[in-house]
């Protein structure tokens, strides 16, 4: 299936840290991008922030501030769901919680014309289960980015058991006209990169559970000796705690709550203070 032209409005629900990177994706592929965030003026924070990051690259030399002009320009924050009823492709990335993302897709499919693809960026629940309660779950496809989405070249594309193949290949073939590197996954737990990626997280907090070191040690450590780029403790504070601590309770319910996915007590607790990470000014490293 060929990928949809540049020209097909592209909306995107929830303007947090994956929907507005999201957002400059499509919008630097040319798209007119619809932004919503049921949250008053995020959709307008999420725009301004993208024009912010695009600014240092004007500053150093590497866009023009026309070319930052078009694409800021293409963002249009909406406050009304209703707003996106024109659009080909709808991806929602709002909070990890299976009924509320059942509740938006709903409310899409009401909303949207009868051939609106309808994506869903979530980290690790079943494409399958997020269908079932749609009139037509054919059109629902995981399109699945990674933090941060301007930069990160992989997209899973992920088939739930009712997606229409078609839908997975337009999907397929877009995110490789915007630049990425998509791969085919079926709706399995966290899928392929976030079900690899547990152990990581997990046995890293053991650790610091057991107090083998600090979170700046051990981060050092995997950054200098194991030769990740970022170590669990700042990935996680990129990440988002409430995000990566949902995902992590997700992956081990749907896995009949195997103990090899077994959730931290030190994120519960991150999560319950409000440590967010990054976001939210502290997690395990303090910010700004
Ligand atoms: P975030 O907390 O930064 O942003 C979520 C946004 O959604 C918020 O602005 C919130 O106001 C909005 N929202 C919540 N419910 C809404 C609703 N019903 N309607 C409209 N807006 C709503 O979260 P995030 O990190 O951007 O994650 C969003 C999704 O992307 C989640 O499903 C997450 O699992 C997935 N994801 C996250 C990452 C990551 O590294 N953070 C990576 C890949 C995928």
């Amino acid at each position: 299936m060929p990928a949809l032209e540049s020209n097909t409005r592209i909306a995107v629900i929830g303007a947090g840290a994956m929907g507005s990177g999201i957002a400059q994706v499509a919008a630097q592929a040319g798209h007119p991008v619809f932004l919503h965030d049921q949250r008053e003026g995020a959709a307008e924070a999420g725009r301004a922030g993208i024009a912010r990051q695009l600014q240092r690259r004007v500053d150093k030399g590497k866009m023009s501030q026309q070319a930052l002009d078009d694409i800021v320009g293409r963002i249009h924050p909406v406050a009304a769901l209703e707003e996106v009823a024109e659009a080909g492709l709808v991806i929602e990335a709002i909070v990890e919680d299976l009924d509320i993302k059942r509740a938006l897709l709903s409310r899409l499919e009401a909303l949207c014309t009868d051939d609106t693809i309808l994506a869903t960026n979530t980290s690790s629940l079943s494409v399958t289960a997020l269908g079932a309660g749609m009139k037509h779950p054919e059109r629902l496809v995981g399109m699945h980015f990674f933090n941060p989405a301007p930069l990160m070249a992989l997209v899973e594309v992920v088939r739930g058991l009712a997606t229409d193949p078609t839908v997975a290949e337009t999907v397929h073939a877009t995110a490789s006209r915007w630049g990425k590197k998509p791969v085919y996954a079926t709706s399995t737990p966290g899928f392929i990169v976030n079900r690899v990626a547990r152990p990581f997280y997990a046995e890293s907090l053991r650790l610091l559970q057991e107090q083998a070191a600090d979170a700046a040690t051990l981060d050092a450590l995997m950054r200098e000796a194991g030769q990740f780029r970022m170590g669990a403790f700042e990935l996680t504070d990129l990440i988002g705690h409430d995000v990566n601590y949902a995902v992590t309770c997700s992956v081990f319910n749907a896995y009949y709550q195997d103990p090899r996915f077994l959730p931290s007590l030190i994120q519960q607790e991150l999560v319950a203070a409000g440590r967010l990470g990054r976001k939210s000014g502290q997690g395990f490293y303090r910010y700004g």
